[in-house]
Parts: C-alpha cells; structure tokens; sequence
C-alpha cells in the first residue's frame, strides 16, 4: 500500500452474463460493500452500464467501462465514446488491457489518445500495462512497462495504474512478491519523476490472477494500492473478500 491512499479493487467482468446476472452481480456487491477498507469498482460489458449503474445508484459502489473510444462522437460503427458511458452512470473506464492490445491491436498511441478522451469527458482512466512471458524471460518486463507508461499516458493524467502481467491474466499463475513489489516500484518511480506529488500518490493497482487466498499478500505490498480483479470478480463473495483483505 501507499500510506494515505485508500484502496481500489475493481472488477473487469469482461465479456460475461446477461443484463439480469449482472445486475444481481452487482447487487450482491452491494450488499456486502459497507465498511470495507477498500473503494469498489465494477466494470460491465458496454450494454450493462447503463443497468448496473442503476443497480448501484446511492451506493459506495462505482461503475466503469471496459474501454472506450478516443472521438468524443463520429462515423465510429460498433465504438462507444466516453461521454456516452458517463452519460450511462459510468465513472471510470479501463484503457489498454492486454485483450485489447491483443484482441485489437491496440498500441500505446491509441490508448492514450482514449485517456485523452476520458478525461476530457469526466471519466477516470484506469490504464492498464504488463509485460508478456517472452518479455519476462527476456529480462524486459520493466522496459516494457516503463515504455508503455512514458507512451500510454497523457502529459495531464489523473488516473489510475494497472499492472497486469500478461502472462498472469486468468492462468492461475502470479509474480513472485518480490517481482510485484519491483515493478510497482518501478512504475511509482516514473510518475512521480513526470507528475510529481500526483504521481506519487497515484493509484498502482496489481491485476493478474488475484484471488482471496493471495489478495492479502500482493495487497500489503508496497505501492500496491489495490488489485484489478477479472475471474474473481464474478463471484461476488470472491471479489468482497479480496476487498476486505486490502
Ligand atoms: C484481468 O483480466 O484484468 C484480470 C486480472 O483477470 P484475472 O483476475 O482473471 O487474471
């Protein structure tokens, strides 16, 4: 943790459930999100914004988006734009995971040009970076994430950090403590160096196979100010548990 910094545990539901799981999804989260020592996030495919929002309206509960585009509105066939989640009750939008630098061909340039667009439509970009197995192997995984920090994010940035190891990413497998605590070190280190005080207090979340049986570990951790949750975060007694553990 990062004295003085309150913990975030998001959840990245991804591509899964109806609208009505969903919505119960995030009313068992609610239920059970009153005196935890973490803030919770919880990020619906684009079509459920706007529903668990609803769900959550009144609660400590935040909802966020999965992605979004870089053009306030346009010609974009299939996109959303980030005034339209924050007109859906969203709050925060996850940019640059890896499925989409994947799925997509996202690169750095495109992500930040999204967190340009999120920011200016009030919402709170959580920027994801993480370096492959083959980078790991190669001793590259803090070049990596260092170039996607200096590349992925806007010269004015308010957001949020997630390091998610690719490799980690719904395989079971995590970092060793000490690799955790190195790169988070690493990435704290850049943006206080580019953003000062703000970057010093910006949110370092780790993501990569994070469960309740090793939340509370990764989560003492320096500079590790919370966890981006993906698997875990469909089972509501899963995810609140990591949050009580931070
Ligand atoms: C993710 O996709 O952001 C993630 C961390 O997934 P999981 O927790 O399933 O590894």
């Amino acid at each position: 943790m990062t004295p003085g910094v309150k913990p975030l545990i998001a959840g990245n539901w991804k591509m899964h459930g109806t609208l009505a799981e969903a919505a119960a999804l995030a009313q068992a989260v609610r239920d059970g999100a009153d005196g935890l020592p973490a803030e919770l996030l919880v990020c619906p495919t684009f079509l459920h914004v706007a529903g668990v929002a609803a769900v959550l309206t009144g609660s400590p509960v935040a909802v966020g988006a999965q992605d979004c585009h870089a053009a306030a509105k346009g010609a974009h066939t299939g996109d959303v734009a980030a005034p339209m989640l924050r007109d859906a009750g969203a709050t925060h939008v996850i940019l640059g995971h890896s499925e989409r630098r994947t799925d997509h061909g996202e690169t750095d340039a495109a992500v930040r040009a999204k967190a340009v667009a999120a920011a200016a439509a009030g919402l709170i970009p959580v920027v994801c970076v993480g370096e492959t197995e083959a980078e790991r192997r190669a001793g590259q995984a803090e070049a990596v994430v260092e170039r996607q920090l200096a590349e992925s994010l806007p010269d004015a940035f308010a957001g949020v950090i997630a390091y998610e190891p690719v490799w980690a990413i719904g395989t079971g497998r995590t970092p060793t403590e000490a690799d955790i605590a190195a790169i988070h070190g690493v990435i704290r280190a850049r943006l206080a160096a580019r953003f000062g005080a703000a970057g010093a207090t910006t949110r370092i979340l780790y993501g990569g196979s994070m469960k309740p049986g090793n939340a509370k570990a990764i989560l003492a951790l320096p500079n590790v100010d919370g966890g981006l949750v993906g698997g875990a975060s469909l089972v509501a007694a899963d995810f609140l548990a990591i949050a009580a553990a931070a």
